[in-house]
């Protein structure tokens, strides 16, 4: 209870009232709305609470919203501190140099002033804040110049996460609209490039959908009329290509049991961190954004990727005979830590047929 009491005072009931004002209603809501939304935030798209990243940055973030908040209430609650009602100096002498205050029925003491909107006179009076719906004065006075404080710090916090949701959500959205590539489809591309070049084979490939220019693929999805163009099932391609371009080359692939994967061995280490700081901005800032699991992985390991984004991939690491008792290892690791098997030496060929589970 004495904890409660030095939290926040209560002089009395009435106090709550304060809060019935636009000033504390807005201020309120925007610290919650930005504390929850950056905390869901970073733990559904960046770091999960298993990291340890990811526990750092909840327990700032958290820390933020729990000092803000204690310095904001307090900053009210506590308030200025008013000249008690009637009040006159020890000295009776010293009246002569004080003003004389009608509304409190109190002499002014020094460095006092009636506020209207308090209705009081209040100890060192710096302003009336409508953000606190109280004065700023000498008892709230570091209080509130804390909350000042840490309200910039937090919201730089936040706004930091905000931006790296904005840049992935966002932009990796309209790059998708700009090429007309969906993530799935720049996979089907790289596993078509991957079968080109082990058979030998001397076809083009093109990806039929990209129209050639970013103004005409923007153009398929957003239109004045709000209804994207086409009919979801037949759609423009490049001169030369026809429909069926990229199905064909979907169903030789499925044919093809080999290409459903991608063998790329491990040439740095990585620890299995959801932003690692040390393999590159791209990395950090593009990490995938799922739930699904990061996998560490140790220089020379082999993977068998099955699908990727330009800084991430996706697969099963190849296990040993002792080690596949286990379960298999899957999940996404950053593509810079490994690098693509060539298909002409025996032994990555023998590797490529190791089961993954
Ligand atoms: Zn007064
Ligand atoms: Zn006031």
């Amino acid at each position: 209870m004495n904890f409660l009491s030095t939290f926040v005072t209560f002089k009395s009931l009435h106090e709550v009232r304060r809060l019935c004002h636009w000033g504390p209603v807005i201020a309120l809501s925007v610290i919650a709305i930005c504390s929850s939304m950056a905390i869901l935030d970073s733990i559904i798209w960046y770091w999960p609470l298993d990291t340890t990243g990811g526990s750092i940055n909840f327990i700032m973030l958290l820390n933020w919203t729990v000092l803000i908040l204690y310095n904001y209430f307090s900053a009210m609650f506590v308030g200025p501190g008013y000249i008690p009602l009637g009040w006159k100096p020890e000295n009776q002498q010293d009246t002569r140099y004080l003003q004389y205050c009608r509304v409190c029925q109190a002499y002014k003491a020094p460095r006092s002033h009636h506020c209207r909107k308090c209705n009081r006179c209040v100890m060192k009076m710096d302003h009336h804040c409508p953000w606190i719906n109280n004065c700023c004065g000498h008892l709230n006075h570091a209080y509130f110049t804390s909350f000042l404080l840490l309200a910039p710090l937090g919201c730089s916090h936040a706004a930091i996460i905000f931006i790296m949701t904005m840049y992935t959500q966002l932009y990796e959205r309209m790059k998708v609209i700009l090429r007309n590539k969906t993530s799935i489809e720049s996979w089907i591309e790289e596993k078509a490039k991957d079968r080109i070049q082990h058979y030998q084979t001397g076809e083009e490939f093109i990806f039929p959908y990209d129209l050639g220019s970013r103004w005409l693929n923007f153009k398929q999805v957003f239109t004045w009329s709000g209804t994207p163009k086409g009919d979801g099932t037949e759609w423009p391609v490049h001169p030369k290509c026809n429909q069926h371009t990229l199905t064909i080359e979907q169903l030789k692939q499925k044919a093809d049991k080999r290409v459903r994967s991608v063998q790329y061995q491990a040439v740095e280490d990585y620890n299995g961190a959801c932003c690692p700081l040390s393999k590159g901005l791209q990395t950090f800032f593009r990490t995938p954004c799922t739930e699904e699991p990061r996998i560490p992985l140790s220089k020379g390991d082999t993977i068998l990727a099955t699908r990727g984004t330009k800084w991430w991939m996706y697969g099963d690491k190849v296990l040993s005979e002792e080690q596949m008792r286990g379960e298999r290892v899957r999940g996404w690791f950053p593509r810079r830590c490994v690098e693509k098997c060539h298909y002409d030496t025996a032994a990555s060929d023998s590797t490529s047929d190791k089961k993954v589970n």
